[in-house]
């Protein structure tokens, strides 16, 4: 054993229960994985370490179109990911835009055509398109549910069951001690693979930004646009070309929420009343500003800083400490210096700070293969074994129609018994939709696999590839 290294007292960890597919991770693609096997026949537990679900898509204020959808209309995140959606805006409180989009109309003519009707830029609804968060969670709860799926809520991962390289389980924390959980397979949609990595495989590449929206609630919108509409040089109004009084007060009578980005004057004006306000802003440099006005007096502020490492956890800690005193100095400084705040509560701040790991076009070596950028540029590749069709971001370089996701792309190397999703099974898997499709392909290839009895290296992908259609998927 290493200098560094220590064992731990070994423990009798109590058996819960068992289960065909264990999902870890209550996030977007955690819940379609776990609501996807368990559609497909599967006796499915989910584990999150949060009292909620919904993980960064919840936390983070957009959800647009990003991955769900490409720029002729078609749309890539069908099946689950898609009903969620639906289901979510439903529920009232999420931006009119979604309601007042027609799909079909864009589907078939294209984004821009189809907007056009709407008066509505197809930028904005492919971008920053405002999904109410606790909505989103709330139907994220039914669908889970109403599937059967075992939750276990505040239950941290904190450890694997193995035998040699195969994983048979996972150990998490309960309110009096660890317990286990046996499963035939394991959905890791972690995303940074934490259960690979308790298995002795960490995924390799750590480095993480970090980004938070937390909500405040009791804004004087009049003010605020007044300020705004006379201070065109200081805020920009996002994809609004002139922002004034009138336009903004109908926009906002609508419902349709203003992404807002500048208060360069007010922030002089704090620095040289007390330099802790240089810290707010978003990036590091340049900084940027941005609030989302959301409707009713309530909207969001983007408090961020720049990339951090999970790999280390005392660097990780102070970084979300500075996050955390940050929200509340974004906050302060609304409130004390841009007109419309003075009356404004910092309401809703998310147990974790969102962290994203470094998109990148290179491989990580992690899977059994790594889909070469070449084929996400182009997205002309036909995988035989291709679970999912997906998008990545429209600006980011990669084939306008998307690009394929072949199944082995979810197996890490070294390892039996466990499927992974995100940015292990490729470095490009990034957007809302996409992850969430990738999460409902992995939990039907583990359904399956668990079912039949079967390896995951031997499995048969056809039959994973007839159910993913079953479930209205886009497979090739
Ligand atoms: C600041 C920021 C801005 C972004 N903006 C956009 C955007 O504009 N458009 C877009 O499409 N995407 C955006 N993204 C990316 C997108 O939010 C994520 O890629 C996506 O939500 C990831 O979903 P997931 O289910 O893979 O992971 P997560 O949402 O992270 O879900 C993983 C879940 O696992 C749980 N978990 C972690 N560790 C454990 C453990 N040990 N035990 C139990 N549970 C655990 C977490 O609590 C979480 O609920 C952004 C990300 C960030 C950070």
């Amino acid at each position: 054993m290493e200098e560094n290294q220590h064992e731990v007292l070994h423990q009798n960890i109590a058996v819960k229960g068992s289960f065909d597919v264990i999902v870890v991770g209550g996030g977007f693609a955690g819940v379609c994985a776990a609501v996807a096997a368990s559609r497909a026949g599967a006796d499915v537990a989910l584990i999150e370490r949060n009292g909620m679900l919904g993980g960064q898509a919840a936390e983070v204020y957009s959800m647009g179109l990003d991955g769900f959808i490409d720029r002729n209309g078609k749309h890539y995140a069908r099946g689950i990911p898609w009903e969620v959606l639906e289901k979510t805006v439903a529920e009232g409180q999420s931006d009119p835009m979604w309601r007042m989009a027609d799909f079909e109309k864009i589907a078939n003519e294209g984004l821009e055509k189809g907007l056009q009707e709407f008066g509505v830029d197809s930028r904005r609804l492919a971008n920053d398109t405002y999904i109410n968060p606790n909505a989103f969670r709330f139907i994220l709860s039914r669908l889970v549910n109403e599937a059967g799926v075992a939750l276990f809520l505040e239950t941290p991962l904190t450890g694997v069951l193995v035998d040699g390289t195969r994983i048979k389980g996972i150990v998490a924390a309960g309110n009096y001690g660890h317990f286990g959980l046996r499963g035939k397979v394991v959905v890791d949609t972690t995303p940074h693979a934490g259960v690979a990595a308790f298995a002795g495989r960490p995924f390799p590449y750590f480095e993480v930004y970090t980004g938070s929206h937390p909500r405040v609630a009791g804004i004087d919108v009049d003010q605020l646009i007044q300020y705004v509409a006379e201070n065109p040089d200081d805020v920009e109004i996002g994809l609004v070309a002139s922002p004034s009084v009138d336009i903004l007060h109908g926009l906002v009578q609508q419902g349709i929420p203003l992404e807002m980005n500048g208060f360069r004057k007010p922030r002089e004006s704090a620095i040289a009343d007390d330099p802790i306000y240089e810290a707010i802003g978003r990036g590091d440099p340049p900084k940027q500003c941005i609030f989302f006005y959301d409707r009713d007096g309530c909207g969001t502020y983007w408090v961020g800083i720049g990339y951090t490492r999970l790999d280390d956890p005392l660097t990780f800690s102070k970084t979300m400490d500075h996050m955390r005193a940050n929200q509340w100095l974004t906050h302060k400084f609304f409130r004390d210096y841009v007109p419309g705040f003075k009356h404004a509560h910092l309401m809703d701040i998310h147990p974790h700070i969102a962290r994203a790991l470094r998109i990148s076009r290179e491989a990580s070596g992690f899977t059994e293969y790594d889909i070469p950028w070449d084929n996400i540029e182009k997205g002309d590749n036909r995988y035989e074994d291709s679970i999912a069709r997906v998008m990545g971001h429209p600006h980011r370089g990669q084939a306008p129609n998307g690009f394929q996701v072949p199944y082995r792309s979810l197996i890490p190397k070294g390892l039996e018994g466990i499927l992974v999703t995100g940015k292990p099974a490729s470095r490009f898997l990034h957007y809302h939709g996409t992850i969430a499709v990738v999460g409902q392909a992995a939990g039907v290839a583990a359904a399956v696999a668990a079912q039949e009895g079967v390896s995951l290296r031997l499995l048969d992908v056809s039959n994973v590839q007839e159910e993913l259609a079953r479930q209205d998927a886009v497979v090739f």
